[in-house]
């Protein structure tokens, strides 16, 4: 679904990410792993176009995305996005935060807008919260929501920048037990996490990121089990 070639992205004269090859397939989970800084997230970022390219190429269902600012429109309501902080409305209920995106970008009517919000609530398991405000609800359950509130945009491609690590430790489990679900229900994601045991188990594809580069791309039995990379070896041994 999604091509990048020769990507680069520079903050100033900092090289963030240095030419990067990177592509998803449909049904495709990738779990994205590396240290601090690696580039990881400035990677989403510009695979979502929240970031413009220094240099390099998207494509999108085979057609390159331009920098306009209605086509770029088109690719984000293909590709959503979840964010470590939930970034959530708090003014606003359940219900609502999970309406605003089909509301305003979708333009779809108030019942569809609603029926298609709770459809996305019940999938993560939070249709009994419907009317809470954010503040009442735990960390683990206002992911949860943000979560449903991207699959309510019904994206091709669902990025996810460490959704577990503003967590507390007994709320890790249930959200990743949701992305475990979206995985075999067939979604497509890409999943940058330091969950290591979750990678193993739930990602076609392990990618390892290390000063900008893609250092190993693999299937998560050859990368985890027998990681060719010096510096990758020496990452995962900070797990163990
Ligand atoms: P972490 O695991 O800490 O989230 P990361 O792998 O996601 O790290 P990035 O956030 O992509 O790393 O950052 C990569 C590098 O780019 C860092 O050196 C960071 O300081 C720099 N960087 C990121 N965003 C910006 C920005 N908007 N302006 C300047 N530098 C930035
Ligand atoms: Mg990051």
């Amino acid at each position: 679904i999604i091509n990048v070639e020769h990507l680069v992205k520079s903050f100033g004269n900092h090289e963030v990410l240095k030419d990067l090859h990177f592509s998803i397939s449909k049904g495709e989970v990738v779990c994205v792993i590396g240290s601090s800084g690696s580039g990881k997230s400035t990677l989403l970022r510009c695979i979502n176009g929240l970031e413009s390219l220094t240099s390099g190429t998207i494509h999108f269902q085979g057609e390159s995305v331009g920098r306009g600012e209605k086509e770029l429109n088109k690719f984000r309501a293909n590709v959503g996005m979840v964010f470590q902080s939930f970034n959530l409305f708090n003014n606003m209920t359940v219900l609502q935060n999970c309406m605003v995106g089909t509301r305003k970008v979708l333009k779809l009517n108030p019942k569809e807008s609603k029926e298609r919000a709770i459809k996305h609530l019940k999938q993560v398991g939070m249709a009994p919260y419907i009317n809470a405000k954010p503040a009442q609800l735990s960390g683990g359950q206002k992911q949860r929501v943000a979560i449903a509130r991207a699959l309510t945009m019904q994206p091709q491609v669902l990025l996810f920048d460490e959704p577990t690590s503003a967590l507390d430790p007994e709320m890790v489990g249930e959200v990743l037990q949701v992305m475990k679900k979206l995985a075999s229900e067939g979604l497509t994601m890409v999943i940058v996490t330091h969950e290591m045991s979750f990678a193993k188990d739930v990602s076609t594809r392990t990618i390892f990121m290390d000063e900008g580069y893609i250092v190993e791309d693999d299937i998560p039995e050859n990368l985890f089990e027998n990681p060719k990379n010096p510096r990758m070896r020496e990452f995962l041994s900070r797990y163990i």
